[in-house]
């Protein structure tokens, strides 16, 4: 057996947390760069914070999923404000520009030298400028990841910044955040969440400690998803969904994803369609696709030991059979009145293209089994 693990350098869970975000930033450096979502009004009294902590603050909004024009403004930003440190407050795609910005702060040249397949796909030679992840919602796991995902509009894909060095200084995590978040983005960042943790549990690259996170992450998500999507205000579902958040990061970061994440990089990449959504309304099909294939092909493979695992956590009945998980993502997807891809605008005659797209992706490449085109072809197909 050999594995790595890596997480952020410092994690901070509990309610309240956040009231600790100066003193933490005063520790990390002198002026920061705040990154906020679509309404900047929310960082006020993180903001007062770090006031109070002798911290200065230019504020950086980002409306939707970070594309690359969105991190060379945060990064020209911070450099003219001679920010020495970057904050993000709120949902995965505030967090992912953080830490890309944070990592232009310090290297040399421009964000398309450190990108693989559009970009010269170099390596990132300095440390990040610290970066404090402040999640809002419970879903990505961004804070204890070392990637970023950024859209090309003019490329049509979505990318991954990938370094050690993305991974945060510290991730503050306090569930009490995401107390107002919507039904819909509930359920969405949710299901993220989940899907977060079974593909790296079956995946190729699993280790006995990212299988550990998985398993406990998907025991909370059971009992927890649910309730937070009926009663937002409901702290202790909450607080089992931020852990999972972030055990579904710690375990992607150090194991891998599968068929979900494959597919969900050129959807996003081609469409309008938020990430979250998008592994929702895959999940069930990717499972049911890779049960079926590793059953016809690999019948001897230990992921359909480890999906009846899943199945098992997920039921909590202890003679679940590994169709049984199937069935219960399905009707929780159901439950939490997730969409079809077809909302999107993804018709029958993008499917060949984004079949071909995803069968090249990067997490495509830790899923239990290889895919055909036809598998995932129909897989598509079924998540319309
Ligand atoms: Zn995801």
């Amino acid at each position: 057996m050999r594995f790595e693990f890596a997480t952020a350098q410092r994690i901070i869970f509990g309610p309240q947390t956040v009231n600790q975000a100066g003193r933490l930033a005063a520790d990390l450096g002198r002026y920061a760069l705040v990154i906020a979502g679509r309404d900047p009004g929310r960082v006020a009294p993180l903001l007062q914070l770090l006031r109070e902590a002798g911290v200065g603050a230019t504020v950086f909004s980002v409306a939707g999923e970070p594309d690359l024009e969105t991190v060379r403004r945060g990064a020209a930003l911070a450099r003219q404000e001679h920010c020495d440190l970057v904050v993000g407050f709120g949902g995965g795609s505030v967090l992912d520009a953080g830490k890309a910005i944070a990592a232009m702060m310090t290297n040399p040249g421009d964000l398309l030298d450190y990108l693989e397949i559009i970009g010269r796909g170099r390596t990132l030679a300095k440390p990040s400028a610290p970066f404090m992840a402040i999640p809002t919602t419970a879903g990505t796991g961004s804070e204890a990841t070392r990637n970023a995902v950024l859209a090309s509009p003019e490329h049509r894909v979505k990318v991954s910044l990938r370094s050690p060095f993305l991974l945060p200084s510290l991730a503050l995590v306090d569930a009490e955040l995401s107390r107002d978040l919507p039904p819909a983005l509930t359920a969405s960042t949710g299901l993220d969440a989940l899907t977060q943790l079974i593909e790296p549990y079956v995946c190729v690259r699993a280790n006995p400690m990212t299988d550990a996170v998985c398993e406990e992450g998907l025991r909370r998500i059971a009992r927890s998803l649910r309730a937070a999507f009926g009663n937002g205000r409901d702290g202790s579902a909450r607080e089992d969904m931020a852990l999972a958040s972030l055990f579904g990061g710690m375990a992607l970061a150090n194991a891998g994803l599968g068929a979900v994440h494959g597919l969900a990089g050129p959807i996003g990449g081609m469409f309008p369609a938020p990430h979250g959504a998008v592994c929702a309304a895959l999940l069930p099909h990717a499972m049911q696709a890779n049960l079926r294939a590793l059953r016809l092909r690999q019948p001897g493979s230990p992921a359909l030991a480890r999906y009846e695992t899943v199945a098992r956590l997920l039921t909590g009945n202890p003679q679940a059979g590994a169709d049984g998980g199937v069935d219960w993502v399905r009707s929780l997807v159901s439950d939490l009145q997730i969409s079809g891809l077809g909302v999107y605008g993804i018709k029958e005659e993008n499917i060949a293209e984004l079949a071909a797209k995803a069968a090249q992706a990067s997490s495509m490449k830790a899923n239990p089994i290889v895919l055909t085109p036809a598998e995932l072809s129909l897989l598509l197909e079924q998540a319309l």
